[in-house]
């Protein structure tokens, strides 16, 4: 098997379950109870939290610990959008984002708020000058994906946060989850970000919120205080420490990574562009992991079909919404609906040898000389 689908899930790091079966074994106690095993439990987390928060450019404080970056999104739009709610119900968001947040947004508007998405260029960025005119007094909120898990285009964050200066009650989200361990990335300007550290090598079921400090949201789940009042339930010590590991080792091997993914993507789009009838949908500025292709006539299901039956794992749209309907993002920046349909995507790590990419080449050709009428 070839496994070319990063993008949607990542092999634990040895290293990752190492720590959590080591922490799992050592700290038996509820990190919030008063005995000495609850005592070494919370330091252990406070330790965890403090490395987490230093990797990542926030306090130890604005760590919220989730089960994956669909409720860290949740939280954060649910959560900002009900704790503003008495300023205002317009939230701003894009066609690209995740159906996290897409679903987060849609049951916002089914409860009153008025929600407007931000069209996408062709080169896969949004339209600035679009947000300029659609930012309003009671927008509360703009949702961004940092990286879209579709074609890998990277939003201008720079440019966005320096907009909403002038718009200092509008709150910025940032689903950050293609975006952590592959390109650099700062907190700074922002009001939550959402990661899952399961897309790096960490333990699925594992995720993460950074919010700051003085901002207040309301919370998805009511209960104690757990490690923080926006999020309840017992900490899960050994998620918490498998995730610190996940994020210093994908930090530290980011820029190698970025190098050795970069020299493969060069390399697929050059194999694959000798194909007269693919097209490549990842704009040029896309992260390298992600390469989102389309050939024609052929729907991207079915290639992905013709792929696994050799043995090769891609994705069609998302993992989370194959629902055979063309690929948003695709449509977006290539305005083809047809060429949405059949459109599929590669997903690279520091995993992927050169020989996997031979062996995705091979099977590719053949699969294209399979579908594709001449
Ligand atoms: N946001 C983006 C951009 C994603 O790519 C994904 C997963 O593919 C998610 C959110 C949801 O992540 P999780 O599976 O951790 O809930």
């Amino acid at each position: 098997m070839i496994y070319l689908d990063y993008a949607a899930d990542a092999p634990v790091d040895p290293a990752v379950l190492e720590r959590f079966c080591q922490v799992s074994r050592n700290f038996p106690g509820n990190p919030n109870s008063d005995h000495p095993a609850g005592q070494a439990a919370r330091a252990e987390l406070d330790r965890a939290t403090a490395s987490i928060a230093a990797l990542l450019g926030c306090k130890p404080s604005e760590v919220i610990y989730t089960s994956g970056a669909t409720e860290s999104n949740n939280l954060a739009l649910k959560g900002i959008a009900k704790a503003e709610r008495h300023r205002g119900k317009h939230i701003l968001s894009t066609q690209l984002e995740h159906s996290s947040v897409g679903g987060s947004l849609t049951a916002l508007q089914q409860q009153g708020w008025e929600i407007d998405l931000l069209d996408i260029r062709r080169d896969g960025a949004i339209d600035l000058d679009q947000l300029r005119e659609l930012l309003r007094p009671d927008t509360t909120l703009l949702a961004v994906t940092a990286v879209d898990s579709e074609l890998g285009t990277v939003q201008p964050l720079d440019q966005i946060r320096e907009i909403l200066k002038d718009f200092p009650r509008c709150r910025l989200h940032v689903d950050a989850t293609q975006a952590v361990g592959r390109i650099g990335l700062s907190f700074d300007g922002i009001d939550t970000l959402s990661l899952a550290p399961h897309k790096l090598g960490g333990i699925n079921g594992s995720g993460l919120l950074l919010k700051r400090e003085a901002l207040v949201v309301e919370p998805l789940l009511h209960g104690g205080a757990s490690t923080t009042i926006y999020r309840s339930g017992t900490p899960a010590l050994a998620l918490a420490a498998s995730m610190e590991t996940a994020l210093r080792l994908a930090l530290e091997r980011r820029e190698e990574t970025f190098r050795h993914v970069q020299a493969l993507n060069v390399r697929l789009r050059e194999a694959l562009s000798a194909y007269p009838k693919l097209q490549i949908n990842s704009p040029a500025g896309a992260v390298p992991h992600i390469l989102n292709v389309s050939v024609e006539g052929v729907k991207g299901a079915a290639f992905q079909k013709a792929l696994s039956d050799r043995g090769i794992c891609v994705s069609v749209k998302l993992a989370c919404s194959s629902d055979g309907m063309p690929s948003k993002a695709v449509y977006a920046v290539s305005r083809d609906r047809k060429r949405a349909l059949c459109s599929w995507r590669i997903s690279l790590s520091g995993a992927v040898s050169e020989a996997d990419i031979d062996g995705f080449l091979a099977a590719f050709r053949d699969c294209y000389a399979a579908l594709v009428r001449p």
